[in-house]
């Protein structure tokens, strides 16, 4: 299983710094338990993880693969539950900086602020070796811009690839943009609200 390999390379290269990161998607049921694992893990070969958090994005293929094939949902059920694992997973990071590495993978405006409070809270400073925030290129400049200024470690997610092969991902995030709800509408809102604010 990839999990597996990846904790091999981690054993084997992450001696002194993260060279080498895992991704975990918090929408799944498991993934605090395998966070809080890996860790354990970590600790007791004197190595270090790296984790990319992202809540994930294969929602409705992962219930409908579980449905077809009759296996519980591996997905938490509701959003704020989804939200709820994945600060917490953010938290325990935090709680362990020594030994991990993390990269906030998120649009998310409160995710995104939690973890600068925790970083606050935890007197470690903005630009932590071991703390990044990451966006995809093309969204939520406004969370990458702000965090950038104050001196946190941000980077643009840049997919790169033959056409083909990077199909899916623009259609994934193609239907993200077109729904209102969604990425491209909170972000609208921002603007409008900004453009308000400066007419007055
Ligand atoms: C830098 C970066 C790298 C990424 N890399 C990956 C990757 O390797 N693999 C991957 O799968 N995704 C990846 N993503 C996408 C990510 O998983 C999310 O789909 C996307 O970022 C939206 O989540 P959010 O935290 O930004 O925002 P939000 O809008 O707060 O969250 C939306 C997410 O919440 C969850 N959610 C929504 N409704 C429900 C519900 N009813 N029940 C349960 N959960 C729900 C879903 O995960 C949904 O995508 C990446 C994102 C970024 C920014």
């Amino acid at each position: 299983m990839i999990d597996d390999l990846v904790q091999e390379m981690m054993q084997r290269f992450n001696k002194e710094k993260v060279m080498v990161y895992n991704t975990i998607q918090m929408y799944r049921t498991d993934r605090l338990d395998f966070l809080r694992k890996s860790y354990e893990h970590a600790k007791q070969n004197n190595y270090m993880i790296g984790m990319k958090l992202v809540r994930g994005a294969y929602m409705e293929k992962e219930r409908k693969r579980a449905e077809e094939m009759g296996y519980p949902s591996p997905v938490f059920p509701d959003k704020a539950a989804t939200d709820q694992s994945y600060d917490d997973a953010l938290r325990f990071c935090v709680e362990h900086i020594d030994r991990i590495a993390i990269c906030n993978g998120t649009h998310n405006e409160n995710s995104s602020a939690l973890l600068t409070e925790l970083m606050l809270a935890k007197n470690l400073s903005n630009n932590h070796p071991n703390i990044w925030f990451s966006q995809l290129y093309g969204m939520s400049d406004h969370i990458s811009y702000n965090l950038a200024k104050q001196g946190y470690n941000v980077s643009k997610y840049v997919p790169y690839g033959p056409v083909t092969s990077v199909l899916p991902y623009l259609i994934r995030r193609a239907q993200e943009n077109t729904s209102v709800k969604g990425q491209t509408g909170r972000e609208l809102s921002l603007i409008l609200t900004e453009k308000m604010r400066r007419r007055q």
